[in-house]
């Protein structure tokens, strides 16, 4: 079980670029788009086209409209690389609410003024839709502009970890190679990785290799006694 690396297995059943949904919040599963494992940047937001593929795996956007936009990026490219670019740019804000927003109130600050900014420069209608599991999701659904309002869910979605007081139980990846964060929802608040498939079971390994590593010299010294 230990020989085996759960990265590996992962990758091969998702493919390498397989965007990873375990945040637990939809802003903190848009961080994640950034994800960098074990020195591989895989980015979501590389190109239109991926980024579109990301707002319909996470379920912003309908098949539809995702296909709807890539043909509109194909048509108004200038338009999607602005789109694009916008969403980077909240991206790293976002990033840095959720790393440092529960300590600094400056922090905090700077990421409502690009939410607002966001929310501000989009119109459009609200709905609550069914999603084909039968569960309730809000929607937006912007009027003008094909790559209007794309980020709203995301961005509204950081905005209720500021109206919920979240942000003390956003953390990052206790494995330092990882960047990833996640909304710790457990019981005891000590959840510290960001999935027991991959770093949890990393740490794992290593602790036992460090047990073994001192049962070996403890046997060592008790032969050379
Ligand atoms: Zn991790």
């Amino acid at each position: 079980m230990l020989g085996t690396s759960p990265l590996t297995t992962q990758r091969a059943s998702h493919g390498p670029l397989a965007p990873v949904f375990l945040g637990d919040r939809l802003w903190l599963d848009f961080i994640n788009t950034d994800d960098v494992q074990r020195g591989t940047p895989v980015d979501a937001l590389r190109d239109f086209a991926a980024f579109a593929g990301w707002l319909e795996l996470a379920g912003v956007v309908d098949g539809e409209r995702a296909a709807g936009l890539r043909r509109r990026a194909d048509q108004q490219p200038a338009g999607a690389a602005a789109a694009l670019a916008e969403a980077r740019r909240v991206r790293m804000v976002l990033r840095t609410l959720a790393e440092r927003g529960a300590s600094a109130d400056r922090v905090r600050f700077d990421a409502l003024a690009e939410i607002n900014r966001v929310l501000s420069r989009s119109a459009g209608t609200r709905r609550v839709d069914v999603r084909p599991d039968g569960s309730f999701a809000r929607s937006f659904v912007p009027v003008g502009d094909a790559f209007a309002g794309l980020m709203i869910p995301v961005v509204d979605s950081a905005a209720d970890a500021l109206i919920l007081s979240e942000l003390p139980r956003v953390r990052r990846c206790a494995d330092a190679r990882c960047a990833r964060v996640f909304y710790d929802a457990t019981k005891n608040g000590r959840r510290r990785w960001c999935d027991m498939a991959t770093c949890g079971n990393r740490a794992k390994a290593a602790r036992f290799r460090a047990r073994d590593g001192r049962r070996e010299r403890r046997a060592k010294r008790a032969v050379t006694a």
